[in-house]
């Protein structure tokens, strides 16, 4: 261990150098060691394995007990990834905490380091403190993670060991480490956002790519039978339709997520709305030998909603519904209501969703890829009902079994 130009001590096992005694060595060397940590910083897009770099690099920097990288998402949230020297595990998304009352949050607020030296005393009292499991924090070191002038989140470590205090170095040293880890996590989140924009062109290639080919068909045979015509051209339209409503669904999305998609309120009958959905997939049900059936369990009064959109919504479902299906499965819709809310659940016996996902699906872009079977969809439907459903004022979620299948439900208010 070296004392560094700063007077942080910083261990240099994980980056060697060979001279140590005289100032310039030591910057020199600190140079070397932050180098190879912006190195290592850069060498993966993978935010999973980079957290992990990141959080063993600042226990190893601060000599400490205990990190966690805390992440700032679009809600104002904060994923708590933590890692407990000694303890084999992978960083894991512990907790989802609120910028009120943490430490994380005060942090990004104040856009300062923060050193808490006994917990227990801090008047603030901080609730986060008490979200670590198998670990009990005595003294803190916050420091906030910077990207392009955006707080992204936060960079905490805990116990430094042998019990000492944090010095003005261990600060230092901490803002530096977060100076480049924020820079990688930036890196790996756009890398992750064009990844899912390339499964969004993906999907888009291929309508694009039988419409070319049917027209392409078409214009070349001059003496076409009328049968072969009329099939490449209703090929031409479904496949139109789709490349529409990918792209319908991404800007319609856009323009929920920026407040630009009003909800025209009416009052609506979802029976009716839904009758017209089943009718809707009847054909895809057919097909695929799928029964498709309707209960009302109690009258379902009228609500104020946005007809169109909340058909968009049980179309939705039902499309995923039966796509997600085995052949000769089953759909099963369910409408109920009381005096203040109606909930309809869309139930299917189709593959079902692992509980790792169950939360995920509703993200934009996500999708669960199976490699034996290629279901075609661009992971917007559920992200579109989502947000649809809660600018109702109404909650919209899921259970499912692998293997056996998934219930959607929502539920809205009726005065909405
Ligand atoms: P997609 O266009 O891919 O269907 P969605 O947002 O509608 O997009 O769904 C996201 C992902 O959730 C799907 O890719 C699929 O893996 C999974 N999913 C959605 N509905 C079901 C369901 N009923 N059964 C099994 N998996 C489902």
């Amino acid at each position: 261990m070296v004392v560094d130009a700063i007077g942080a001590r910083v261990n240099l096992k994980r980056y060697p150098v060979q001279s140590q005694t005289q100032t310039q060595d030591i910057q020199v060397a600190r140079l070397e060691m932050m180098l190879e940590v912006s190195r290592t910083l850069n060498s993966t897009l993978d935010l999973d394995v980079l957290l992990q770099e990141i959080i063993d690099i600042a226990i190893e920097l601060t000599e400490t007990e205990a990190a966690s990288v805390l992440l700032l998402d679009e809600r104002k949230e904060l994923s708590q990834f933590q890692v407990v020297t000694g303890q084999k595990q992978r960083p894991l998304a512990l907790s989802v905490l609120s910028l009120e009352g943490s430490v994380a949050g005060w942090i990004i607020k104040s856009g300062e380091p923060l050193v808490i030296h006994n917990i227990q005393e801090d008047e603030r009292r901080f609730s986060e403190i008490e979200q670590m499991p198998s670990f009990e924090p005595r003294m803190i070191l916050g420091v906030p993670l910077v990207a392009q002038q955006k707080a992204i989140g936060v960079i905490e470590v805990f116990n430094k060991s042998p019990d000492t205090i944090f010095t003005g170095g261990d600060i230092q040293t901490l803002n530096t480490l977060a100076t480049q880890a924020a820079i990688a996590i930036a890196n790996a989140h756009l890398f992750k956002h064009s990844d899912q924009l390339v499964n969004v062109f993906h999907e888009l290639r291929s309508p694009m790519t039988s419409i070319i080919g049917f027209s392409r068909l078409m214009l070349a045979s001059s003496e076409m039978d009328s049968n072969d015509f009329r099939t490449g051209l209703e090929s031409i339209n479904r496949e139109a339709t789709r490349l529409s409503q990918i792209v319908n669904d991404f800007l319609d999305l856009a323009k929920i997520e920026t407040g630009r998609l009003p909800m025209n309120k009416e009052s609506v009958t979802l029976e009716g709305l839904m009758q017209e959905v089943i009718d809707l997939f009847y054909p895809q049900s057919f097909e695929k030998e799928i029964t498709l059936s309707m209960s009302v369990k109690t009258p379902i009064p009228h609500i104020r909603a946005d007809g169109a959109r909340l058909k968009q919504v049980l179309i939705n479902l039902v499309d995923n519904a039966i796509k997600y299906n085995y052949q000769g499965g089953s759909v099963m819709v369910t409408l109920s209501g009381n005096a203040v809310r109606i909930q309809v659940s869309v139930q299917d016996t189709g593959k079902g969703i692992a509980s790792d996902d169950l939360e995920l699906v509703f993200d934009k872009f996500y999708r669960i890829q199976d490699d034996e079977e290629r279901i075609r969809g661009a992971g917007l439907g559920l992200a579109l009902a989502k947000r649809i459903i809660e600018g109702h004022d109404g909650d919209i979620w899921l259970e499912s079994e692998v293997g056996v299948g998934s219930t959607f439900t929502f539920s809205l208010p009726i005065q909405g």
